[in-house]
């Protein structure tokens, strides 16, 4: 089993307006705060980011928020942190990301979610890393997303074992559970990096 002990999330710097998906950024938060998980997140305060870092302050849990220097507006930026990391652009926040966290899950959010979901899934299938990688479908938020995968899948374009890196349940705790159960042996073994 995986130890879980910093799990990066990804999702909307908007709040949208399903409720749902608000509830859900507050539940996350309580799930990462009952089993101990830091939370490592865009630290920003504004949309479900602010809802889910709030979440988990408010029951006594940590949270790590990394912000490139232009983003690190008054206006924007989460001030009450456990801890807050300042990177030089967005490519090192992505770096810095990978290297605190034990997983990723991405929650409803919009193009900036969706391209630190990919970019992480595309390390992923090429070996960079091991880390598990999950979509919290809340409400069905993703399911036109995962529609779209399986297009990819039946034309070719992407192999079946690769779709299912991504770890996907509308549940949280069923989603941890698949979270800590991935195994890297999962990832096709040409890809697979030396261990040293
Ligand atoms: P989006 O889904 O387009 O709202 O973008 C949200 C994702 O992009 C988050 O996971 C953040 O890491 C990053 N992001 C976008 N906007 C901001 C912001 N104003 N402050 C901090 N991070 C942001």
């Amino acid at each position: 089993m995986n130890e879980l002990k910093n799990i990066c999330v990804f999702c909307g710097s908007s709040e949208g307006n399903d409720l749902a998906i608000i509830n859900a950024a507050k539940d996350l938060g309580i799930a990462f705060s009952d089993q101990n998980i830091t939370l490592v997140y865009g630290a920003a305060k504004i949309g479900i980011m602010g809802i889910l870092a709030q979440s988990v302050l408010d029951h006594h849990g940590e949270v790590i928020g990394i912000i490139p220097e232009f983003l690190k507006k008054k206006e924007v930026v989460h001030l009450g942190l456990s801890e807050l990391i300042t990177t030089k652009n967005m490519h090192e926040r992505k770096l810095r990301m990978l290297e605190e966290s034990d997983g990723f899950i991405a929650l409803p959010g919009g193009m900036g979610t969706l391209e630190e979901l990919f970019e992480m899934l595309t390390w992923l299938q090429l070996g960079l890393h091991q880390k598990p990688i999950a979509l919290l479908n809340v409400n069905h938020f993703y399911d036109d997303l995962l529609q779209c995968l399986e297009t990819m899948v039946r034309k070719g374009f992407l192999s079946m074992n690769n779709y299912n890196l991504l770890l996907v349940d509308s549940n949280i705790i069923q989603l941890l559970e698949k979270m800590k159960a991935f195994k890297p042996d999962d990832i096709p073994k040409w890809l697979k990096p030396e261990r040293t």
